[in-house]
């Protein structure tokens, strides 16, 4: 048992329960407690709660069952709230507008809500035609394209000028441009982050994104591609440029995940691992995306057109399970991220990544120690010691027993002030 000391919202001494003198006001009596650093959701997008037009705030409430005229600060303030309640002290946002990130981080500071640390990306980047345009109707700046060097440098100037932590990049990307975009980033200290955009079709391969710099995937699937045995690898090659959603790619995709043999290739697996554990990489699987497909189709009877969907949705499942299990026994790092604005969403994940067989110590570190390393910031974050900041979640079990129990909260500290 251990006395905790917290002074302006720093840990300022960790001794042995009874020794020196109780500085922490209000003093919390936690025995019987678990300690564990403040959460992270490590993919969140919480452009809900940005600057939004009186239309899309609208439909934002009805969508959450509220009076479409209920008080826009209020609802704001209960979402982050919910996410400090749950013991959630930082957000890492990789993808909204700029802008409207920029204001609620602005309202944030101004004392006009509470909340956790939100650390944003700005928009998605890639190259037109843009996989998001749809949600820039709504979300004006939600994605943005990167045809021209003076783009990749107008965008990175604008994150910098913006108060963005990160580069959110989408995989089609012409990789000179990438790489270039990747020597801007460093310059301007912001770490650069890539989803795959699409299960199968990489313009950037993960081997190739690593060699640039890139230190962390979003979603199981960015590895796919790359760990296909050769002859998928080859017949995929020719269609790796043309749109997802064409007829020839829907095919290829349907017939290697119907095929009865298994198509990852385990040894190019493994290297991609140990390349990954070398480099530093981490990946976020968010399995909680994939969760519609494990759930979908399993009543029966199926119709013919059912039962292939079904077989398609649980290969694809079984494989990005073999991926993210071998890479979590390599040691590559797991980030916990669920992809959308829940205040439950890494409690959920957290779980979904301990069905997945992922050890509860890895589970929080993912939440905690390893996003607080990619941001640059495990000086000040990410573990309980004397000069990091006070984030703190104190449950009423133990986690590394059952991860189920990082919902057993019984307090929060978020910067050293306790969340009553
Ligand atoms: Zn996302």
């Amino acid at each position: 048992m251990k006395n905790l000391t917290i002074r302006e919202g720093v840990i300022a001494g960790i001794d042995e329960a009874g020794a020196g003198t109780l500085e922490t006001e209000p003093f919390l009596d936690c025995q019987g407690g678990y300690a564990v650093p403040g959460l992270w959701e490590c993919h969140g997008h919480l452009m809900e709660l940005g600057a939004v037009s009186p239309e899309v705030r609208s439909m934002i409430l009805t969508n959450q069952n509220l009076p479409s005229d209920s008080d826009w600060d209020h609802h704001v303030q209960d979402q982050l709230t919910a996410f400090l309640k749950r013991g959630v002290t930082h957000i890492r946002d990789v993808g909204g507008p700029l802008d409207s990130l920029e204001t609620l981080v602005q309202s944030m500071r101004n004392g006009q809500y509470t909340g956790p640390d939100i650390r944003y990306a700005g928009p998605m980047l890639e190259k037109p035609p843009l996989h998001w345009a749809s949600k820039n109707r709504r979300y004006p700046g939600f994605t943005v394209p990167i045809e021209t060097r003076q783009d990749v440098d107008t965008m990175l100037d604008s994150l910098a000028c913006h108060g963005a932590s990160l580069v959110k990049t989408f995989n089609k990307f012409d990789q000179d441009m990438l790489a270039y975009l990747l020597e801007r980033a460093v310059e301007h200290h912001l770490p650069v982050t890539l989803d795959p955009g699409c299960a199968l079709y990489h313009w950037i391969p993960m081997e190739y994104a690593i060699e640039i710099g890139i230190r962390c995937f979003e979603h199981a699937q960015a590895a796919l591609p790359s760990v296909l045995k050769t002859e998928w690898r080859s017949e995929i090659e020719p269609y790796r440029f043309s749109p997802p959603e064409s007829e020839e790619n829907r095919a290829l995709f349907r017939k290697i995940m119907t095929h009865s043999d298994d198509v990852i290739d385990r040894e190019r697996l493994r290297d991609l691992c140990q390349l990954m554990v070398d480099r530093d990489v981490c990946i976020c699987p968010t399995l909680f995306t994939l969760q519609p497909m494990r759930t979908r189709f399993t009543d029966a009877p199926l119709n013919a057109g059912e039962a292939l969907r079904r077989k398609i949705n649980e290969t694809f499942c079984d494989l990005m399970h073999t991926i993210i299990d071998t890479m979590a026994s390599a040691g590559v790092k797991i980030l916990v991220g669920h992809d959308s604005s829940f205040a439950r969403g890494v409690a959920l994940e957290t779980g979904f990544l301990s069905e997945w067989g992922i050890k509860p110590a890895e589970i929080i570190k993912g939440a905690t120690l390893y996003p607080a390393q990619w941001i640059g910031a495990d000086d000040l974050y990410g573990t309980i010691e004397v000069n990091k900041i006070a984030d703190l979640v104190i449950l009423d079990e133990n986690p590394l027993d059952n991860i189920a129990n990082i919902e057993t909260v019984r307090a929060v500290y978020h910067q050293g002030k306790w969340i009553d």
